[in-house]
């Protein structure tokens, strides 16, 4: 079969390689000079399944509205008279249920998991060298209250074989003893960007929270 990809970014040019693996006649068009110089150029260059969660979800009705009104929003809805629009609006709120999420993240984590697999294989098929580390991913929660919240995801990623941990102060420091080196005031300051919560080298957890609970989720390297 003859087939045309439009955009070189990550998906559009692994699909490409597939069907012309598999015997297919495949044409990729790009606008940039080259391949993946869009999104998938600058992004985080993370591989982790555990982390594939929906947008939808229990709370994020009330969050949007919020979103909307923020000058610098993650999310952006231009008012549209558009039915499909609506529509898919719709879609997205029906979703926004405890046991949705957790029907869709569970699809999305068994999804994300079998690319995994894929990625690893492409990387031994291809002989690609990267600066790629295998070391798991270190989430870090401020707050008892929001670390409560990922009860749920951590039933799902249990439910799927997702290997994680969850690490008190102590266990933290196993993992990255150079901040039990430092002082702490320095420590606090290599501030991460975000609220809430961030992965390893972020804003280190303020002295007061250091007892708090702090959860590891280690995934199989990616
Ligand atoms: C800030 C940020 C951080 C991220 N971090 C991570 C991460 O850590 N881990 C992770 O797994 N994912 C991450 N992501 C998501 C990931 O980068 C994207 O899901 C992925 O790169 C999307 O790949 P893509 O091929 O679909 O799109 P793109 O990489 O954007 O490719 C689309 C291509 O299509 C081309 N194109 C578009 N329209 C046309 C047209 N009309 N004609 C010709 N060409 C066209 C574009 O030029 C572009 O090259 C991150 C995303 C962002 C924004």
């Amino acid at each position: 079969m003859r087939v045309l990809i439009l955009g070189s970014g990550v998906i559009g040019t692994t699909v490409a390689y597939y069907l012309a693996r598999a015997g297919h006649e495949v044409e990729v068009i790009e606008r940039q000079p080259g391949p993946a110089l869009e999104t998938s150029y600058a992004n985080a260059g993370e591989i982790s399944p555990g982390y594939s969660s929906p947008w939808a979800g229990p709370g994020v009705p009330l969050k949007a509205i919020q979103w909307l009104l923020m000058q610098h929003s993650p999310l952006v809805i231009k008012p549209m008279l558009d039915p499909a629009m609506w529509r898919w609006s719709l879609f997205m709120l029906r979703n926004c249920t405890e046991a949705r999420y957790r029907i869709n993240k569970g699809r999305m984590v068994r999804l994300a998991e079998y690319s995994r697999d894929c990625l690893k294989a492409l990387r031994a098929d291809i002989g690609i060298e990267y600066d790629a580390r295998e070391q798991g991913t270190l989430q870090l929660f401020r707050t008892q209250k929001q670390l409560d919240a990922t009860a749920k995801d951590i039933e799902i990623l249990k439910e799927y074989g997702v290997p994680y941990q969850l690490l008190d102060r102590s266990g933290y420091l196993q993992y990255e003893p150079l901040r039990a080196a430092r002082p702490r005031r320095a420590g606090a300051r290599r501030a991460g960007a975000r609220r809430g919560q961030g992965h390893a080298g972020g804003r280190a957890a303020p002295a007061r929270r250091r007892d708090r609970r702090l959860l590891q989720v280690h995934e199989s390297p990616g």
